[in-house]
């Protein structure tokens, strides 16, 4: 039979509980403000001063936030104490499994990237999962501050678990990846879909606007859904998933299974290079129309007007203006005003967004 636990076993939980949840809310405070005194945390977390003193003490004490300098003193009294987040207090590794070869990078806690690493090769299958984790291992051994965890931002459909329901480009069917990666390397793992890791990263470098789709076209093509403030991950987690809509059903066969999809018209691999290897302009606007196309409908059903492409094609002149035009030519004329489709301006969102959900997950902080 089990017990149930005493009355004083059941307070201290729950003052461990709470101390816990007023620890979060002063490093989400310190995390979001950038540079901070403990007054100003009082003040935006509605905690006393003295809570707030304890709970800084105890943050410096974990290394997770640093003194930074003095501030201005408000009237007569002394100037205050200005507190960040320690960049150096812990590393968070992240990879990239959108592109081939995948990327990894070391970011520090303030969000910098310190260290870069690239696979050797495209993988894909079992293959795919050794690289991930040689990456990743890679990194590990270069960090030089205690890691905080992984993040990992895959093409596919994930479960809540952080196994890979399907991604038809890597060959991963029902894999258990964040199962699988927190065993070999032994630290805490997050995984999420790719696009969706993107969007979250591109609403952080977005100035108030809350509502926008980020479409990745990379390998595979997948959006992210950012609806007032919250990344929309759909009734089975792979909203975006766009990259696999029949849009020419005489076309060619996709990997996949099905035939002519968005993918096998508008992917970065059908882009035909030229012999510099850098991508032929012709054929990345056809890419470009044939996604606009498709995003027509897309953008029409949810009404949102702010479409972000994260794409090594939106350096390829004439790409973006082709996905726009084609885009804003197959909607209604009372649309066309609000509309701005524009490249992403985030240097490695993926890897950004990746880093992020770590934050998310291991210390609670959301960063807008
Ligand atoms: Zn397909």
């Amino acid at each position: 039979m089990r017990r149930s636990p005493s009355s004083s076993q059941l307070r201290k939980a729950s003052r461990d509980d709470s101390r816990r949840w007023n620890l979060l809310t002063a490093l989400q405070a310190i995390a979001r403000h950038g540079t901070v005194s403990r007054a100003d945390i009082a003040r935006v977390t509605g905690l006393t001063r003295a809570t707030v003193s304890s709970l800084v003490a105890e943050l410096i004490a974990e290394g997770l936030v640093h003194e930074v300098g003095v501030g201005e003193a408000e009237s007569a009294g002394k100037p205050p104490t200005l507190l960040a987040i320690n960049g150096d207090g812990r590393d968070i590794v992240a990879l990239d499994l959108s592109r081939q070869p995948f990327q990894a990078a070391i970011f520090d806690l303030a969000g910098e990237i310190t260290h870069r690493e690239v696979a050797d090769a495209p993988a894909t299958g079992d293959e795919a999962v050794e690289t991930a984790i040689r990456l990743a291992e890679t990194c590990l051994a270069a960090s030089s501050n205690p890691v905080l965890g992984l993040g990992v931002g895959t093409p596919g459909i994930i479960d809540p678990e952080g196994t890979i329901t399907e991604a038809a480009n890597l060959d991963w069917h029902d894999l258990p990846l964040r199962r699988f990666l927190a065993e070999r390397l032994g630290l805490a793992v997050s995984v999420a879909n790719d696009a969706h890791v993107a969007a979250l990263a591109e609403l952080r470098a977005t100035d108030g606007a809350d509502t926008l789709l980020l479409v990745t076209v990379a390998e595979g093509i997948g959006a992210g859904l950012v609806l007032d403030g919250a990344l929309h991950s759909g009734q089975h987690l792979s909203s975006g998933e766009i990259g696999h809509v029949v849009i020419e059903p005489d076309g060619d066969r996709c990997r996949c299974g099905l035939v002519g999809c968005l993918e096998t018209v508008a992917a970065v691999p059908v882009v035909a290079r030229r012999a510099d290897g850098s991508h032929d302009p012709a054929s990345a606007a056809n890419a470009g129309r044939r996604l606009g196309a498709a995003l027509a409908m897309v953008i029409s059903a949810i009404d949102v007007d702010r479409v972000v492409i994260n794409s090594d094609l939106a350096r390829v002149d004439g790409y973006v203006d082709a996905v726009a035009d084609e885009l804003t030519a197959r909607i209604h004329r009372s649309r066309r005003p609000h509309l701005s489709v524009s490249a992403s301006e985030v240097a490695d969102p993926v890897l950004a967004g990746a880093a992020a959900i770590v934050m998310r997950d291991e210390l609670g902080v959301i960063l807008r």
